[in-house]
């Protein structure tokens, strides 16, 4: 067996430990006989593991009480129509468009009310994280909506918008757990779990308790209202049961390995050793202004589409993979999540040394 250095965007690198545990307990779950894919959602053993994961996370992130913690189906782009049935109350909303996610959630929210484009960022293709201090906010807005990390363009808020007074609501999908959030500050968090967590198939919403209520957008479907799923415990009907476990595995890691602060540092560190490079590189540019750069995704460029190609290729042939840039801005990007080891960021800075030498 041998593994790859993963830089795949998502679904993405899993912690090796992770792995090996499920591995280990896939035919027979802690002496149940069974591996977890085969059992009732509604058994003592499934919901302790839920229950479980659910404390594993508030602890993590710390929480608070009044804060309600979700585990569903249908990816963050199911959240995108869900948002707006949701919590538009006025049936208005504000949006900042940085990226192809933010926007797609702009343009969903447009078929459940008026949708505002307050601030976007498509003027330099999403390429940095526009001055949210004093936008146009809508009197009547019942929230502001932002994607935190933009996993496309490689650029992450380094300060949150001044919502003037407004429910913030953040798809957080690519730094979900990378570092500490002040979770008050937000009236909804959301990420799909493939990209820093977990495997596809789940999203983790934690949402104010104020703001679950059965005063939805009229037809919205029962599946379609957080106060269903709040209420039965994320157990309405079967969840990614799987998915669940899997995740909960990671929230013990993160733990283990010290918690968010630990995390943050870490991938400080290791962002570094990539962004230090580029800027020093005379083959291989960074396309995101300096103050807008994520810890998790990196894209760069050579400048000559030929010569991304090669590095692509070659690239792979020595074992680090998925390095090719979103379909929609080409190049290379190097997705570098919470279990991307510092030795896979610098083994891949040295292999890129070494393209730069034999091709300057
Ligand atoms: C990947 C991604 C999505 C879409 O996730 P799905 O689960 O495939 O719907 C949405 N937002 C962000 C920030 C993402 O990175």
């Amino acid at each position: 067996m041998s593994r790859v250095y993963n830089f795949s965007a998502g679904p993405a690198v899993l912690p090796e430990e992770v792995l090996r545990e499920a591995a280990e307990e896939m035919l027979d779950y802690k002496g149940c006989g069974m591996s977890v894919m085969e059992m009732s959602h509604r058994s003592k053993v499934f919901q302790e593991i839920i229950d479980e994961a659910e404390a594993d996370l508030r602890d993590l992130l710390q929480i608070p009480d009044n804060y309600k913690v979700l585990f569903l189906q249908g990816g963050a782009s199911q959240q995108f129509a869900m948002i707006p049935m949701n919590l538009m109350k006025n049936g208005v909303a504000d949006y900042i468009v940085t990226g192809q996610w933010a926007k797609k959630a702009w343009q969903e929210a447009q078929k459940y009310g008026t949708a505002n484009k307050v601030a976007s960022s498509e003027d330099k293709t999403f390429s940095y994280i526009p001055d949210c201090s004093d936008l146009p906010i809508s009197p009547d807005a019942d929230y502001v909506y932002i994607c935190e990390n933009n996993t496309i363009y490689g650029t992450k808020y380094k300060t949150l918008p001044n919502t003037k007074g407004k429910i913030l609501v953040s798809d957080v999908s690519s730094c979900f757990l990378s570092e500490p959030m002040d979770v008050e500050k937000y009236g909804m968090i959301y990420g799909g779990v493939q990209k820093n967590i977990g495997p596809a198939g789940l999203v983790i919403a934690i949402i104010r308790e104020d703001l679950i209520t059965e005063d939805v957008l009229a037809g919205t479907p029962t599946m379609l209202t957080y106060k269903t799923h709040a209420d039965a415990g994320s157990l309405y009907n079967t969840p990614n049961c799987y998915g669940i476990y899997i995740c909960g595995k990671v929230f013990k890691w993160l733990k283990k390995m010290g918690g968010l602060s630990v995390m943050k540092e870490r991938n400080e560190k290791k962002a570094k050793v990539l962004y230090d490079y580029l800027d020093s590189s005379s083959l291989f540019k960074g396309t995101v202004e300096p103050n807008s750069r994520s810890l998790m995704n990196v894209p760069f460029v050579t400048g000559d589409k030929e010569l991304d190609a090669k590095f692509v290729k070659e690239a792979e042939a020595a074992g680090f993979v998925n390095l090719k840039g979103h379909r929609s801005v080409g190049g290379m990007r190097a997705s570098i999540y919470n279990a991307m080891p510092i030795e896979g960021v610098e083994a891949l800075v040295d292999f890129m040394k070494k393209f730069e030498k034999e091709n300057a």
